[in-house]
């Protein structure tokens, strides 16, 4: 089976990347695997950093590679937080502080202008010098809530409220997360250019 190198950190991110993608015939090791620290995100769009990223993994382990970048935007914030989710309320990246941030900027938001949505960009290298990185994106609306539900997912899902399942995507199980998420979606595409 041909190994590929899954460029992330995020423990959270990892366990879901690694859910969703089993069943592919490749075997995929994630970077802390190879002590492999960040890769600098320095692009200013999701795709951008996703290829920093990939590339990143990709030059120091000589293996073909995945990163996805991710965010949430919300529209009340003009598109913030946006590729600087995880660091919204400073460094280190806190969930915690994240949210605290996010509800106080929204606290004079009525309602019906709380939309928000989360976009993933996920990029596959064949090697780090790839002229065509293959990119999938996927994008999951929704709003935010007033205070936060859920204990179950990780960043900001505790306060992102899905109307169509009337409930904090913190609410669902990870099966549920992954079937509608936007990084679900966007690995559903990766799967595909993959299987073919
Ligand atoms: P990245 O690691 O640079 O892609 O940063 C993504 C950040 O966006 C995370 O640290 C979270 O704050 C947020 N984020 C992305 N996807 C999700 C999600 O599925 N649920 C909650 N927060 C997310």
């Amino acid at each position: 089976m041909e190994k590929m190198v899954l460029a992330s950190n995020n423990a959270g991110k990892v366990k879901e990347l690694k859910q969703l993608l089993a069943d592919l015939p490749y075997q995929i090791a994630p970077q802390s695997d190879f002590n492999i620290d960040d890769a600098e995100e320095t692009g200013l769009t999701f795709v951008e950093n996703a290829i920093l990223k990939a590339r990143h993994a990709a030059t120091l382990t000589g293996l073909p590679s995945i990163a996805d970048d991710s965010g949430l935007e919300v529209d009340a914030l003009n598109g913030a937080p946006g590729i600087y989710s995880a660091r919204y309320a400073g460094t280190p990246s806190d969930s915690e502080a994240n949210i605290d941030k996010l509800l106080i900027d929204l606290q004079d938001v009525p309602d019906a202008k709380r939309t928000a949505r989360f976009q993933c960009v996920i990029v596959f290298l064949r090697h780090a010098l790839d002229p065509t990185p293959l990119i999938c994106q996927g994008t999951w609306e929704g709003q935010i809530l007033h205070a936060r539900r859920g204990s179950g997912g990780f960043g900001y899902d505790p306060v992102f409220y899905l109307p169509a399942q009337d409930c904090a995507s913190a609410e669902l199980s990870p099966d549920e997360k992954n079937t509608l998420s936007h990084r679900g979606q966007a690995l559903q595409q990766l799967r595909s250019s993959l299987l073919i």
